[in-house]
């Protein structure tokens, strides 16, 4: 274990699998606590179990980011079992596949209430904690799709998008707080999300590959390592920054 992070205290969303777990046990690894969070506890347990194991310490919560009590909940719990916050990860998201002849506002109102709204107001739940103390490091993961195009998932981009410009605005507010806000925009990502899209989409690896001048698909640990950086001091110059992790796909 290495203590980049120690004696940090985390929350990461969206963590029981994928993209947010692999963050938590980064984080887990450089020394930090964490708390992992999902919409079920039990998953997020066994996450805290190979926390543990790495000899660091955790705590699992349901935390629906769109569920009011379960956020002043997650905030209580956190401080109740640690004292502070010093890490927000906002990766809880959704994709959800558009077909523009059968558009749903329904859909809309699902993707923007869980990618956007709810990191807005899960970050809102912890501001005032981070600002009492004049520090804190808030990481939103957006996603690519907020730059480039890609099919069937305009409103997902949207979303994104926002959650980019959240990033941007937050990050000008708070600095004089001790308080860095930064993004990082994923590509094509190995994760449950990225085959069910793939999947619907009928597209293969390869041709994703295809289009990414590294040649490769992502690992969840290329974005779990970005964010250790990010999560520290070491960036602490750096805010208002979306880092980009795609193996070139973006510039292409
Ligand atoms: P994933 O495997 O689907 O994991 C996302 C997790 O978030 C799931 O456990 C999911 O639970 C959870 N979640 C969904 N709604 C939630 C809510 N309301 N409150 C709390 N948690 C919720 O996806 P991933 O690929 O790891 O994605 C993580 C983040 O990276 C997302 O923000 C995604 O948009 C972004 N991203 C991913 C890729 C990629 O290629 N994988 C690319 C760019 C950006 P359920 O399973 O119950 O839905």
């Amino acid at each position: 274990m290495s203590d980049t992070l120690k004696d940090k205290i985390a929350i990461v969303t969206g963590a029981r699998r994928g993209i947010g777990k692999e963050i938590a046990l980064k984080l887990a690894k450089e020394g930090a606590k964490v708390v992992v969070t999902d919409i079920s506890q039990e998953d997020c347990q066994k996450v805290v179990e190979e926390i543990e194991k790495l000899e660091s310490e955790g705590l699992a919560l349901k935390l629906d980011v769109t569920n009011e009590e379960d956020i002043k909940n997650a905030v209580a719990k956190t401080k109740e079992k640690f004292g502070k916050i010093d890490i927000l990860v906002n990766n809880a998201g959704i994709c959800l596949l558009e077909d523009i002849k059968n558009l749903d506002l329904g859909v809309v109102e699902k993707i923007l209430n869980i990618n956007l709204k709810g990191l807005i107001e899960l970050t809102y739940a912890i501001l005032p904690e981070m600002i009492a103390k004049k520090y804190g490091k808030i990481i939103n993961i957006a996603s690519i799709a907020a730059l480039v195009s890609w099919s069937k998932i305009h409103t997902y981009s949207a979303s994104k998008g926002g959650v980019i410009g959240f990033t941007k605005g937050l990050a000008g507010d708070v600095a004089q707080y001790g308080i860095n806000v930064n993004a990082i925009a994923p590509g094509a990502i190995e994760t449950p999300m990225l085959d069910s899209i793939l999947k619907e989409l009928r597209m293969t690896r390869e041709q994703v590959c295809q289009f990414t001048p590294k040649g490769r698909i992502g690992k969840p640990e290329d974005i779990a390592n970005a964010c250790r950086f990010l999560a520290s001091d070491e960036a602490d110059f750096i805010t208002g920054q979306v880092l980009i992790v795609d193996g070139g796909y973006s510039i292409k």
